[in-house]
């Protein structure tokens, strides 16, 4: 009888040892479910703040507008009429006129010339590459057209001298200094910079420190490369790692990022005019020069 009972006993007990067993489980597995939903639920949070930056505030705030179309393509930076002089575009077919002549002043104990409204820029740069330990150099900036006249009527004799006629001789000093107009070094806006350490005029310009400082630079203050490397069959002028030319800073940073040179700029300029005109029915006609 004692041991009949016992054995009842026991599985008495072994039964409640079974049902606790259940219930840890069922326990267990339900704190799992509400895990696993709390999980995923912070997960559906997160991606909706991805998908939504407006994620948090209040819903029902958003207005729908039906004129809101797709925004239209970044707009190429045009300066404003009284800053036209930044932009200014000089090379072998767009030519400065004789009598251009912007307000100059001394940028360095040299006394190279720089267009006023430009100088404090220049001097930025400059200061900026010293405080960096680099020691950039002006070996040219601000000439005037009777300068350059000198120099191509200067330069006509001197192929003259080598047997060639006058016409012959003109054409050819063409293609050794820049035709009277047609530099940018008459806009102010040019300036030709060198390390203090390595001073010549040739590609071997941009291996110095102090280039690769400006080239990197330069439109920060407002300044470009003028003649860069892969656009010479565009500017119609060799690779100068030299020459700097200043045209404001939005378009020093629009060319930058673009990696245009100037001629290129003024293509989407016209461009972009041409399409606004078009869009707008009312044609617009450019003045050539
Ligand atoms: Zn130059």
């Amino acid at each position: 009888m004692e041991s009949r009972k016992s054995r009842l006993e026991f599985q008495m007990e072994e039964k409640k040892e079974k049902q606790k067993k259940i219930i840890i489980i069922v326990a267990v597995l339900a704190v799992l479910c509400v895990c696993a939903a709390l999980v995923g639920y912070m997960m559906m949070q997160q991606s909706d703040d991805v998908d939504n930056p407006n994620a948090g505030e209040p819903v029902g705030t958003e207005v729908q507008n039906p004129d809101v179309q797709t925004p239209p393509e970044p707009l190429v930076p045009v300066v404003s009429e009284e800053n036209s002089w930044m932009t200014r575009l000089v090379n072998s077919t767009t030519l400065l006129e004789e009598g251009y002549v912007p307000e100059l002043v001394v940028v360095n104990s040299a006394g190279y010339k720089f267009d006023a409204r430009a100088a404090e820029d220049l001097k930025a740069m400059l200061q900026a590459a010293r405080d960096e330990g680099l020691s950039p150099m002006i070996c040219s900036s601000y000439r005037s057209w009777e300068r350059q006249n000198t120099l191509f009527e200067n330069q006509v004799v001197k192929q003259q001298n080598s047997g060639l006629p006058y016409e012959e001789a003109y054409e050819k000093a063409k293609t050794v200094v820049a035709f009277p107009g047609t530099s940018e070094h008459q806009t102010g806006l040019a300036a030709d910079i060198v390390a203090t350490s390595h001073q010549l005029l040739d590609d071997s310009q941009e291996q110095t420190a102090e280039q690769q400082w400006l080239m990197e630079h330069c439109w920060e203050y407002g300044f470009v490369l003028r003649y860069p490397k892969d656009k010479s069959e565009i500017t119609g002028i060799i690779y100068e790692p030299w020459h700097y030319r200043y045209v404001g800073h939005e378009v020093a940073q629009y060319i930058h990022e673009n990696g245009l040179c100037l001629e290129e700029y003024w293509q989407q300029v016209e461009e972009q005019e041409a399409r606004l005109a078009a869009q707008n029915g009312t044609p617009k006609q450019y003045e050539q020069g």
